[in-house]
This record gives C-alpha cells, sequence and structure tokens, in this order.
C-alpha cells in the first residue's frame, strides 16, 4: 500500500497527497526560536516534539501544510466541509458532467439506528431479506436518478439545473489544503468512534498520509491527544471516591446519568475494557 495514496469505499474513492511543506523537524525548529541558543538547553526533536503535543503549544504545528486531493461521496464530503479552516477547490458540476461513481452500501452496512447514540449506527443489521432488497432497490433508484440526469443533459438541460437530480451518494472530488494542527484536530472527531463510518474511513486514510510525513508528530498526538482521556473536576470527586472512599461517589448532584456513564466510559479507556 503507498501511504500517500490511499484507496477508499471499494476503490472507488481515494485520498492522495498533491504536495506538503515542512517536516517534524520543522516544527522543532520553529518552536526553538521562541529560546535563542544559551538561554536554554536544545532538545532533541523527538523530546520537543512530544514536549510540545504534552503542553499544547500548537503554533510549531502550524508551520507545515499539507494538500490532498479527495474522492468521497457528497454526504461524506458535506460533514468534511464543515472544518472551516481549511482550503477547498471542488469540481463543479456547473462546469463539467457528473462522473458515473455513486457510493452504495452493501448489505452488511444496512445497521439499525442506535439505541444510546441519536445519531449514530447500531451493530445490529435490519433483517437480511430487507437489507437484501434494500440493496437492489438502492441500485435501482440510483440508474433510475442517472438516467434522467442524462436524458436532460442531451435535451439541452443547463447543467446546473440537471445536478439537483443526483443524490447525495454521488462522488465528488476536491483539493484541501491545511496545516498540521488543522489536520490532526479533523482526525481528532473524525476518527472517533462517534463519527460515520464512511467520514471515518477518510480520516483514517489522511493519518496514514500524515504519519508518513510527519512520524513524530504522529505518534505524540495519539500518546496525548487521541488515546488520552480528560477528566473533569466531577470526574475527579468520584475517581477520589472509588480510590480512597471518601470522595462524592456520583461526583455531586449536577451529574447526569449520562455523564456518569460517560465516567466509567473513560475508565473503560484507561483501562483497555470493554464498557
Ligand atoms: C460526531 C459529530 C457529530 C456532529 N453532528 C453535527 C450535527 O448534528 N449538526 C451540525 O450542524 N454539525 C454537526 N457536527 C459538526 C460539528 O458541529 C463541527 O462543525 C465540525 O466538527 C467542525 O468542528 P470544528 O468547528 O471544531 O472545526 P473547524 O471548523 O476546523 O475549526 C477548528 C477550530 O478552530 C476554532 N474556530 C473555527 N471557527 C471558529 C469560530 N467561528 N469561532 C471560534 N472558534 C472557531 C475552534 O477552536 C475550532 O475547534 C458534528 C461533528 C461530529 C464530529
Amino acid at each position: 500500500m503507498d501511504p500517500l495514496n490511499i484507496s477508499l469505499y471499494d476503490n472507488v474513492g481515494h485520498v492522495r497527497l498533491v504536495d506538503h511543506m515542512g517536516t517534524d523537524e520543522c516544527v522543532a525548529d520553529a518552536a526553538r526560536v521562541s529560546y535563542q541558543t544559551g538561554t536554554r538547553p536544545l532538545r532533541a526533536n523527538e523530546t520537543l516534539v512530544r514536549y510540545l503535543m504534552r503542553h499544547e503549544h500548537w503554533t510549531p504545528f502550524e508551520m507545515t501544510s499539507v494538500k490532498l486531493r479527495v474522492k468521497c461521496p457528497l454526504f461524506v464530503a458535506r460533514q468534511v466541509m464543515r472544518h472551516r479552516l481549511f482550503s477547498y477547490n471542488e469540481v463543479s458540476l456547473r462546469y463539467s458532467e457528473a462522473c458515473e461513481d455513486i457510493w452504495a452500501p452493501t448489505r452488511a452496512r444496512f445497521n439499525l439506528q442506535s439505541d444510546t447514540n441519536r445519531q449514530g449506527s447500531g451493530e445490529a443489521c435490519v433483517d437480511p431479506a430487507h437489507a437484501e432488497r434494500f440493496v437492489t432497490e438502492w441500485a435501482r433508484v440510483l440508474v433510475q436518478a442517472r438516467t434522467l440526469y442524462d436524458d436532460m443533459l442531451h435535451a439541452g438541460v443547463a447543467r446546473e439545473v440537471a445536478r439537483g437530480i443526483l443524490p447525495v451518494a454521488q462522488f465528488t472530488e476536491f483539493y484541501m489544503c491545511g496545516n498540521l494542527r488543522t489536520w490532526l484536530h479533523f482526525c481528532r472527531l473524525r476518527c472517533d468512534s462517534h463519527a460515520q463510518s464512511e467520514i471515518s474511513e477518510l480520516a483514517n486514510g489522511v493519518l496514514t498520509i500524515l504519519r508518513a510525513l510527519y512520524p513524530v508528530t504522529v505518534n505524540a498526538w495519539i500518546d496525548y491527544e487521541r488515546d488520552s482521556v480528560r477528566f473533569s473536576r466531577p470526574d475527579g470527586a468520584r475517581l477520589h471516591a472509588r480510590l480512597h472512599g471518601n470522595g462524592v461517589p456520583n461526583g455531586g448532584e449536577n451529574s447526569s446519568a449520562r455523564e456518569l456513564d460517560e465516567f466509567e466510559q473513560k475508565l473503560a479507556r484507561l483501562t483497555g475494557a470493554q464498557v
């Protein structure tokens, strides 16, 4: 696998490196400018990058730039473009015809609505007979929409009007450019288990590219950001009660059942236990 060119969505989509600026060393060098030689000991690059990440000194990570080319369904692109600190350039369906590629879920992707997460999918799938019918019907409706789109273009209808019939499963392509800080923030939110699996697939591809370009930074980010757990003040009281028997067991009267559940999940993440 080329770590700078990742295939996605059963090889229909991708995320690819177009261009980048800087290395882990550039991040460390940018930080060193703030304490001139002689005023403090120079740290080795890796130690310094890890220190910066641990203490949330983010600006040195902004002294970099990564430009990627993404091909993904429109419904994924819509989530991606909520990230406002990137620059984007996307294919225009006013200038050009839509490509033939359209995302279609497999039978296994027809998950039931989650019981616990109002936005997400649960583990279980619909009845296999239903899934079979949905796969067939999905394909039929997509062909119908595409046929009407093509008919309209042949009849001379403006592309900007005809595109209205295309589904959000239609693939699009765009350039997306940002610095390492913005990319890591994107990965933090979108590699997370709460994100939709189709944008997580893309974000994990992004992370593979970042790791190839900035291995020290990405390892530090995994240790101190992605796999870290943040405890609140009420969490501290709960922890104290567990460990010493003299804290506030539920963290205080303002704690909701959901917050208590989240606390258990944090402990489980720390210990690697299943919740
Ligand atoms: C699991 C999940 C579910 C979501 N569900 C919904 C939903 O139901 N509805 C919905 O509308 N959105 C939803 N979103 C999108 C979410 O609300 C954010 O718009 C998106 O994740 C971008 O996050 P961001 O603003 O931190 O990132 P960016 O836009 O990339 O910004 C990066 C950071 O820059 C700073 N920043 C940027 N702009 C401003 C500003 N104007 N003011 C102050 N600080 C700024 C903030 O620190 C921000 O964290 C969801 C996102 C996730 C991950």
